[in-house]
């Protein structure tokens, strides 16, 4: 009766208590522009499943044997007593050294083998940093019964630094320095961006630390479809405001303006040096 309980229980849980967590968890590394747009990775996943050569009931099949431990398989057994050696038969295995074995050998009568699974993981475009994606049934698996549960596979996000590019929330950020001639009279410039170089208006008096949006180019937000981003010339963004799509699905890239300062002429550097010399001059005199 007390057996019957024991195994109704255990139907019932699954056995998971037994082997603890099933989940997994591992780290999943991505580029900034995998991050932005999504992306497809092929991940190893070290996972138990259950054993197919015991069909998960831990047993070995018929005529299975294994090294007597008691001998290590020499079917003797030596014992050592006032300066004397006695060697007998092993009690253990009938001095044959190797004995019937009750377990699977493949993992080794636990009904569960480990396994290293090649998976290809879909990365959602707009992950971020620190967010987890959940592989359902992707983890180990609890019990030896068919219906055992199964754990999930929690990979990390983790994103590369970018080496002129950086993420903040969807909007890509780049600066990017300007002569002082641009920043004043305005003009284009190229700079780098998730898809290429992208060309950007400076406007007329643009001074040092501006930021200037170029709307859509930015990272894809979390929960949208993978599109392209907005043809460049096109005035009004087709990912914005319009009824079919429901709000925006592009933060923007800002282009951070650091105007370099203005090179002083030859002229210029004639001037301050007299004047340093002049100056020099006084102070002489003034001691003198
Ligand atoms: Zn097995
Ligand atoms: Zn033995």
């Amino acid at each position: 009766m007390e057996q019957s309980i024991g195994e109704l229980l255990r139907r019932f849980f699954g056995a998971t208590s037994q082997f603890g967590s099933l989940d997994r968890d591992q780290t999943l590394v991505i580029t900034l522009r995998e991050a932005a747009e999504g992306c497809r990775k092929r991940v190893d996943v070290p996972r138990r499943i259950h054993c197919e050569s015991c069909s998960a009931s831990g047993e070995a099949g018929a005529g299975a044997v294994e090294t007597c431990h008691a001998c290590s398989g020499r079917g003797r057994v030596s014992m050592h007593s006032q300066g004397r050696t006695l060697t007998m038969t092993c009690e253990h295995c009938n001095g044959v050294g190797e004995i019937v074995s009750r377990r699977c050998g493949d993992c080794g009568g636990t009904g569960r083998r480990l396994i290293r699974e090649r998976l290809d993981v879909t990365v959602p475009p707009g992950v971020k940093e620190g967010q987890t994606l959940r592989l359902r049934g992707k983890g180990d698996v609890g019990g030896v019964m068919a219906d055992a549960r199964v754990g999930d596979l929690l990979l990390s996000i983790q994103v590369r630094e970018h080496e002129l590019l950086k993420r903040r929330d969807d909007d890509i950020v780049v600066d990017v320095s300007i002569d002082a001639e641009v920043a004043e009279r305005g003009g284009t410039v190229q700079v780098p961006g998730l898809h290429g170089s992208e060309r950007v208006a400076i406007p007329a008096g643009s001074v040092d630390g501006d930021e200037i949006r170029v709307a859509g180019h930015g990272a894809l937000r979390f929960g949208s479809p993978p599109m392209p981003p907005p043809l460049d010339g096109v005035d009004e963004s087709p990912y914005r405001g319009h009824d079919d799509i429901a709000g925006d699905h592009r933060g923007d890239l800002l282009v951070r303006i650091y105007v370099e300062p203005r090179p002083t002429s030859k002229k210029a550097r004639i001037a301050i040096a007299a004047a340093l010399a002049a100056a020099a001059a006084t102070a002489l005199g003034l001691l003198l």
